[in-house]
């Protein structure tokens, strides 16, 4: 059986990497000259280790990562609203971008790997599997399902980058007026930041400006990094459907949400996990896929609303109480929610 995968972001390797290891014969198509990431940081979450684990890279990543650190959420000011004594490595990894979609491409032999080609429709493609792993803007999404609704902006704008260090600090988010940040620090000093903003869309913001009075080392980190990417946030209305004749939507195509809950990518890599599971069904996938990604959709949503889009003092207050208020072990509970997840059984 042979399968074509459209897009080589973390999604899409990972479909390939997961495919080929129930026998699928793949390739990848890569729009871009290169196959890369960003320069930003990812939390590989449980779920998504357990991911990772079943395709047989996991150990790699867990060396890439961040070592074994203390964290929690803190407000603008540095207070701690929860402080956790221990993060522990085997539960959430940090790890720059690159590493992790390093660690799918090597897992690929490169002649499977095609640059330069950008799909314009599934009719070009001629395999038993098509995955549609071409991102939020995903054109064979467009072309499947012409009257579902496409991106729309989440009224919010996002900073990030990785500054040189070295630094040892905890993994943290902080949550202040109408913004928020996150450190992941990486194990060689490294650390991945990114700061998000209430915004209209393409504001004309600078992130050192908006971001000075927050608490060290947030201002050093933005004012000193040498290369920082800017995105407005986006997401994908729910879908009807991930699946359509021959041709699985897997990852942001599919299921693009506001980054709160740091689970983007988690999921992306699940779906490959569970379409490799699937083989070829993919009534099953789309039954298995939907509703949990909807799900953690919406979570993510409605932790943008008790998060970044708080702004009123008073708002701020009762929020920062409840946070406090909350036993370490609750808001772990809270933040992992989603951890649970195991890899459906597999075909025989
Ligand atoms: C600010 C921010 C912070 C985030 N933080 C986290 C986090 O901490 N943890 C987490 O899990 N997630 C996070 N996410 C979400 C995560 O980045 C995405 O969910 C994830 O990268 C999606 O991967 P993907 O492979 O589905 O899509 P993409 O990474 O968009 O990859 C799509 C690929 O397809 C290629 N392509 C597109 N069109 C075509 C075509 N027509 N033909 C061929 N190739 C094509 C593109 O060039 C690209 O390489 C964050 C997102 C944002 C915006």
């Amino acid at each position: 059986m042979k399968a074509i995968v459209v897009g080589g972001g973390i999604g899409g390797l990972a479909a390939a990497v997961s495919l080929r290891r129930v026998g699928w014969e793949v390739q990848v198509l890569e729009r871009a000259a290169e196959f890369g990431e960003v320069g930003a940081g990812i939390g590989v979450m449980p779920n998504a280790l357990r991911a990772l684990e079943w395709m047989g890279v996991a150990d790699e990543a867990r060396r890439l990562g961040t070592p074994r650190v203390s964290g929690g959420v803190k407000a603008s000011d540095g207070r701690w609203l929860t402080h956790l004594p221990d993060v522990g490595q085997e539960k959430i990894i940090a790890m720059h971008r690159a590493d992790l979609h390093g660690v799918l491409l090597r897992a690929l032999p490169p002649e499977i790997l095609f640059n330069n080609v950008e799909v314009t429709s599934v009719e070009e493609l001629d395999a038993d599997l098509v995955v549609a792993a071409d991102g939020i803007n995903s054109r064979l999404r467009a072309e499947l399902l012409p009257d579902a609704p496409g991106p729309v902006y989440a009224g919010a704008t996002a900073w990030r980058g990785v500054a040189p260090g070295p630094f040892e600090l905890p993994i943290t988010q902080t949550l202040g007026p109408g913004g928020e940040a996150g450190i992941l620090p990486l194990g060689d000093g490294r650390v991945c930041w990114y700061v998000a903003a209430v915004a209209p869309p393409s504001a004309a913001l600078d992130p050192v400006e908006l971001f000075a009075g927050w608490h060290d080392p947030i201002p050093s980190l933005v004012s000193t990094t040498p290369e920082i990417i800017r995105h407005d946030i986006h997401q994908l209305p729910l879908l009807p459907t991930f699946v359509r004749g021959r041709v699985a939507l897997l990852g942001d195509a599919a299921h693009a949400m506001v980054p709160y809950l740091g689970q983007g990518a988690c999921m992306a890599l699940e779906d490959a996990v569970t379409l490799a599971a699937c083989d070829g069904d993919l009534a099953r996938y789309d039954a298995l896929r939907r509703p949990r990604t909807q799900s953690v959709w919406r979570s993510s949503r409605m932790a943008g609303k008790f998060g970044i889009e708080v702004t009123s003092p008073v708002a701020l207050a009762v929020r920062n109480f409840v946070f406090r208020a909350l036993p370490g072990q609750a808001a772990v509970r809270g933040m992992t929610r989603f951890s649970s997840w195991d890899v459906p059984a597999m075909p025989r």
